[in-house]
């Protein structure tokens, strides 16, 4: 049986793996990261060695995937395994917006049946059995979603049931609910979302769910660590979707270049892989325990925590960390992402810059 990475690590876009059996055009894996049609939620597209898959299916515990004609893939065989990964995080992101919807509607419509879902690339949508207009929950079940979006709450996902692969996810203080999926680390990642009401029969009411392909406003917190550091404009992050700026970082950190990108501060839990951390660091573990966003907010801001990692001062920029802090707090969030976040980067062992 195959193992389901993409349930610990859902943030995975490729792996090695061992092909375990071969017949015909169906393979079978070790381990995997591409996910099979399952509660709603599509397949992933991607490919094994190179080979396209075209088709992913569940049989009991195992996935069976089917791979384009003229394969050369035999038992035993190292194979890269690799997902669409915009593909994927729409999906998750889509999957978690039907997750927050369909929880805030059961909550509004007290006794309502959901009797199907689906989510795709493109939209994702949740079907009820219901008499009335739905949309006339539109308006307080949006702002009560956006809620939940902003407070960025910490998404919990793992298993009620190891044997039987049962899953749950849980929002603490939302709900606690069973599912199979890929769900987000985050409710921010959302970003913001959009609700369109279809009538698909008597007595039944569609709710379709569109989510912002930028992800709206929640995109900048993201990418802005806890420190104040901007991920949107580091090269680590860059290098996700920079081939060449990938071979230069590895080759100048001399390190592998499959290690040389960041998924960004926040995606990452704290965690930044190519240096080496084992666990989040101090300021990172602060205020996730302390429940706030930016050090910049704290009662203790500017303390100890906000020393470079190991003294690098003179070499990168890290002591822009609290000056950024100080102006996420002058201008807000947002415009200072857009206006200002850059030209510090790029100035500070330059020239000045206009506080
Ligand atoms: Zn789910």
């Amino acid at each position: 049986m195959t193992r389901k990475i993409f349930w610990e690590e859902p943030y995975l876009a490729e792996i090695e793996t061992i092909i375990t059996g071969v017949k015909d055009n169906e393979v079978t894996v070790d381990r995997t990261i591409f996910y099979a049609l399952s509660g709603g939620q599509e397949s992933d597209h991607g490919s094994i060695n190179g080979h396209r898959v075209i088709r992913a299916r569940k049989d009991n515990k195992e996935i069976i995937y089917t791979v384009e004609d003229g394969h050369d893939l035999q038992p035993g065989d190292r194979v890269q395994m690799t997902i669409d990964w915009e593909r994927r995080y729409r999906l998750m992101r889509l999957h978690f917006a039907a997750e927050v919807v369909l929880e805030l509607v059961s909550q509004m419509l007290k006794g309502i049946e959901k009797i199907g879902a689906h989510i795709a690339q493109d939209k994702a949508r949740i079907d009820f059995k219901w008499e009335e207009n739905i949309s006339k929950i539109f308006p307080g079940l949006e702002e009560e979603a956006r809620k939940v979006i902003q407070a960025n709450q910490k998404i919990e996902s793992s298993f009620s049931d190891v044997a039987a692969e049962q899953r749950y996810w849980k929002v603490k203080g939302f709900a606690c609910v069973p599912c199979g999926g890929t769900h987000l680390k985050r409710t921010g990642e959302i970003g913001s979302l959009a609700l369109k009401r279809k009538n698909t029969g008597k007595g039944k009411e569609r709710i379709e769910i569109y989510v912002n392909d930028k992800g709206g406003k929640m995109d900048y917190f993201q990418m802005t660590a806890p420190c104040g550091l901007d991920c949107f404009n580091c090269p680590m992050y860059l290098a996700k979707e920079n081939d060449k700026l990938r071979a230069i970082i590895s080759r100048k950190q001399g390190i592998p270049i499959e290690q040389a990108s960041c998924e960004g501060c926040r995606n990452e839990s704290g965690k930044i892989a190519f240096m080496g951390m084992t666990e989040p660091c101090n300021v990172y573990k602060c205020t996730e325990k302390k429940g706030i966003k930016f050090c910049g907010e704290c009662t203790d801001f500017p303390c100890d925590h906000l020393h470079p990692y190991a003294d690098k001062a003179s070499a990168v920029p890290h002591n822009t960390k609290v000056f950024n802090l100080c102006l996420i707090r002058k201008m807000g969030l947002e415009s200072w992402a857009k206006d200002k976040a850059k030209s510090v980067k790029d100035t500070y062992f330059k020239k000045e810059w206009k506080l």
